[in-house]
């Protein structure tokens, strides 16, 4: 029997996909390069996909596994004709238990509180949190805007259970070992083993959630506000920076909230009881002025402003058709510098650079526009995001703060890594999957190109 024929049998005729109808999943977030997968299935269930898997293991063909598609370093794109599962039909929830719930992994992450009891909350909210699946964020590593407090998605996952490239399950949801077998799971990708469920920690609701928003002329003082606020002790459940070009941005999308034209704005969260989250909005605020910063009056548009940081990356398609998000992460003390270095790259290159960004983890993204019909234009964000990456290694920073490395920073990684560090990792992959059969031509630079294709030289290859 093909293939094809035996996953129909398995899903049904309407869940196997393959030619044109499968095309929409030959792309995700990260817009500069686009796959061919050779068939795309979506099982319905647990057990459905358990037997998808070992099915397609048993024909030798490689999978990519697929949650909402978001993903913003190409992680979820099939480089060459592998198969694509998708498991966003996984979505169910099981069972929320005192502060856990039991999810499958299909499930957009803005359900979990949704649904939650009233007085608690789950933490890790990228800014796709609406659309993005758990499976995703678990294999990222996501992060959000309330990381700098309550962790990435790390910090909040109690156990997973796995489909393992040999077509063995592994139900480690209870398993409370001494080696935390889970966490191998948790920013891999899906190069180890697919996620069927998750059991996540859930967080009390703080009593009280107060925000400051703040502006300034240069975004090197609103780098210098950042350190000093936590100078003075205060941790802070949200501080995002965006800057001129992205409010300029967010002013032409339809996330329009009236935001002052400035160099740069600060947005802060402080939550906790009343009486410390008035204590700490007092000692913020003279941390901002302290740096030349003014706390402003949002005039009842508070739930607009987080809305407009949410919304940032999308609007920046009010103005180019396509760009490109980095994710390298700085010490918070290196924020003005690196904030400096990238306006001069800016000037240096002729680039329009916009800036919004997890400040309090000093997790840039810096979003550089191209122009998808233009291949040199593309080439030029690659590179200049490349030279903003290496720059931020140099100041003791990483290439990846949420994003994940996907086919997008193969190379930069290796920069980062050394030999040791990526033959260790390496060996991990190949203890998991030994023929290389989960999510292949990802994290790990190959050791040939599978097709010429000028994006992936550019992204996999040294000069
Ligand atoms: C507008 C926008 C804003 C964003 N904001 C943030 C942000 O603030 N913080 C942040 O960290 N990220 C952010 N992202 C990036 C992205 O949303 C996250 O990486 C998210 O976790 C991806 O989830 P997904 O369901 O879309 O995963 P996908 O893109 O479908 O997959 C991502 C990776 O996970 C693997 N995978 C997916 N499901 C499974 C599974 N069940 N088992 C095994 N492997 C699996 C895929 O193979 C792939 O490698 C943003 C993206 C967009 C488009």
């Amino acid at each position: 029997m093909t293939l094809e024929k035996e996953l129909k049998e398995i899903v049904g005729d309407k869940w196997v996909m393959a030619g044109e109808e499968s095309s929409l999943f030959s792309i995700d977030g990260f817009t500069a390069y686009r796959g061919n997968p050779s068939m795309v299935v979506l099982p319905g269930n647990e057990e459905e996909t358990v037997r998808v898997v070992r099915s397609i293991i048993k024909h030798g063909e490689k999978i990519i596994f697929r949650g909402s598609g978001t993903s913003l370093s190409g992680g979820s794109i099939p480089v060459d004709g592998e198969i694509v599962v998708g498991l966003s039909r996984l979505n169910r929830i099981e069972e929320y238990r005192g502060n856990e719930v039991i999810v499958g992994p299909g499930i957009a992450n803005i359900m979990l509180t949704k649904n939650a009891p009233p007085h608690l909350f789950y933490a890790p909210d990228p800014a796709s949190y609406s659309v993005s699946s758990i499976g995703g964020n678990i294999s990222h590593d996501s992060g959000g805007i309330h990381v700098i407090k309550y962790g990435p998605t790390f910090n909040s996952v109690l156990g997973v259970k796995t489909i393992l490239p040999d077509g063995n399950v592994e139900d480690l949801l209870f398993h409370n070992g001494q080696l935390n077998p889970s966490s191998i799971f948790i920013g891999a990708e899906g190069t180890l083993g697919a996620i069927v469920k998750a059991r996540l920690k859930l967080f009390p609701k703080p009593e009280s959630r107060v925000s400051v928003f703040a502006t300034f002329n240069t975004v090197i003082d609103a780098g210098k506000a950042v350190v000093e606020v936590f100078r003075r002790g205060i941790i802070p459940s949200a501080l995002e920076l965006m800057d001129r070009n992205i409010i300029y941005a967010i002013e032409r999308s339809r996330y329009k909230a009236d935001l002052p034209d400035v160099s740069a704005m600060l947005l802060v969260e402080l939550d906790g009881s009343t009486s410390q989250v008035t204590e700490e909005k007092a000692v913020t605020e003279s941390a901002i002025e302290a740096n030349n910063g003014k706390v402003i009056d949002p005039k009842g548009k508070e739930n607009q402003f987080w809305n407009a940081r949410k919304g940032a990356f999308p609007s920046m398609g009010a103005i180019s058709p396509a760009y490109i998000t980095l994710d390298c992460t700085v010490p918070r003390s290196a924020l003005p510098r690196a904030l400096e270095s990238i306006e001069k790259i800016s000037k240096e290159e002729k680039v329009f650079i916009a800036n919004v960004f997890h400040a309090g983890d000093g997790n840039l993204h810096p979003l550089i526009p191209y122009d998808p019909n233009v291949k040199e234009s593309l080439l030029n964000a690659l590179k200049v995001g490349e030279k903003i990456s290496k720059i931020a290694i140099t100041m003791g920073g990483v290439p990846s703060g949420e994003h994940g490395i996907g086919i997008e920073k193969i190379r930069i990684e290796e920069i980062y890594y050394n030999e040791e560090e990526i033959a260790v990792m390496k060996r991990i992959k190949q203890t998991f999957d030994p023929n290389n059969l989960f999510n292949p031509w990802k994290i790990f630079r190959p050791v040939r190109l599978p097709k010429q294709d000028e994006v992936l030289k550019v992204m996999w290859e040294w000069e």
